[in-house]
């Protein structure tokens, strides 16, 4: 993304996120499954919305405008932010193996113990006897 790109979508979410726009429906285009799109109504038409669609990482609008439009920059904040929800999920769910991976370890430290404390039993039991046999 070039500098001028860059502002350009900046200046494009100031205009979407001041006017309220936000995506309002999602799906797939019905001729190719594989092509996600999102609705974001139109600010000019009243009961219209825009269709923009995901075509691999390019966003294209049904609109007219020649620049980066507020419907892309609204479905662009929207992306951003399932990005970080998913960041945030995988981080939950790394964190729990984590803690998994730790109570069996807690779990496979317990069972050592057990076997270690039943080896020094057997080992004071046989102890015993001989000095009670008197052959320590
Ligand atoms: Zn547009």
């Amino acid at each position: 993304m070039t500098i001028k790109q860059a502002s350009e979508l900046e200046a494009a979410i100031e205009r979407a996120t001041a006017a309220g726009l936000e995506v309002v429906a999602h799906g797939y285009r019905k001729s190719h499954p594989h092509i996600k799109i999102y609705c974001v109504p139109s600010q000019t038409e009243d009961n219209r919305w825009h269709v923009i669609s995901l075509y691999g990482s390019h966003l294209v609008c049904d609109c007219r405008s020649r620049v980066i439009c507020t419907h892309r920059a609204a479905v662009h904040m929207e992306l951003v932010v399932e990005a970080a929800h998913a960041a945030m999920r995988a981080a939950e769910i790394e964190a729990a193996f984590e803690r998994d991976a730790q109570q069996t370890c807690a779990v496979i430290n317990d069972a050592e113990k057990a076997e270690r404390d039943e080896a020094n039993d057997r080992r004071d039991a046989d102890r015993w006897e001989l000095i009670e046999a008197g052959n320590w």
